[in-house]
C-alpha cells in the first residue's frame, strides 16, 4: 500500500463550533479514508504509477492509457485522497496566516473580501458534488473556480492553494440543506488567509 489516511494535526473537535467533531470524525476516517483505500486498490494494476508523485498523477490522468474504468478510479479517487489531505492541511485552529498569499490574493482580487466574495459563490452555485478552488495556473495568475466530484486544478495544470469541500458528507449532519451556512462559518478554520 502506497498511500496511508494522513494524519489531522488537530483533535476532531478543534474545529468546533464551525465544523462539529462528529463531521470531522466521520469525514476523516471513513471518507478519506475509503478514498485512501480505492486510489491503493486503483493503482494495483498499474505498477509504473505507483513510482508517480500523486500531483504528476493527477495532472496527468485525463492523458494516461489506460481503460475509461481506470482512468475515472484513479481520477476519483486520486483526486479523493489529495484534495482531503490539502483541505485538513489548510484547516487549523493555530490559524496562521500567510503574508505572502494575502498580499498576492489583493493583487488580484482587489481585497481580501472580495476573493473570499468570489470564492464563496463558486461553492455555493456549485451544482452536486465537488469542491471550490484557489489554485495558480501555469503564468502564476491566482484563480477560483469550482470543480465537480473529485476533480483536481493539477488536471488544469494549476497548482491548488486553498480548496472546499461542498460535498454533503462535509457538512450534512451540521448544516442540512444549509450550504451557504457552512461556507460562511468555514472561513473561521482556514488558515492562510
Ligand atoms: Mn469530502
Amino acid at each position: 500500500m502506497k498511500y496511508e489516511l494522513p494524519k489531522l494535526n488537530y483533535a476532531y473537535d478543534a474545529l468546533e463550533p464551525f465544523i462539529d467533531a462528529q463531521t470531522m470524525e466521520i469525514h476523516h476516517s471513513k471518507h478519506h479514508q475509503a478514498y485512501t483505500d480505492n486510489f491503493n486498490k486503483a493503482l494495483e494494476a498499474h505498477s509504473d504509477l505507483v513510482e508517480m508523485p500523486v500531483e504528476e498523477l493527477l495532472s496527468k490522468v485525463n492523458e494516461l492509457s489506460v481503460d475509461e474504468k481506470e482512468k475515472n478510479a484513479l481520477r476519483n479517487h486520486g483526486g479523493g485522497y489529495y484534495n482531503h489531505k490539502l483541505f485538513w492541511e489548510i484547516m487549523d485552529p493555530a490559524n496562521k496566516k500567510d503574508e505572502s498569499l494575502i498580499k498576492d490574493v489583493k493583487k488580484e482580487f482587489g481585497s481580501v473580501d472580495s476573493f473570499k466574495e468570489q470564492f464563496s459563490e463558486a461553492a455555493k452555485t456549485l451544482f452536486g458534488s465537488g469542491w471550490a478552488w484557489l489554485a495558480r495556473d501555469a503564468t502564476g495568475k491566482l484563480q477560483v473556480y469550482g470543480l465537480p466530484n473529485q476533480d483536481s486544478p493539477f488536471q488544469k495544470g494549476h497548482i491548488p492553494i486553498i480548496c472546499l469541500d461542498v460535498w454533503e458528507h462535509a457538512y450534512y449532519l451540521k448544516y442540512q440543506n444549509r450550504r451557504p451556512e457552512y461556507i460562511e462559518n468555514w472561513w473561521n478554520t482556514l488558515k492562510l488567509i
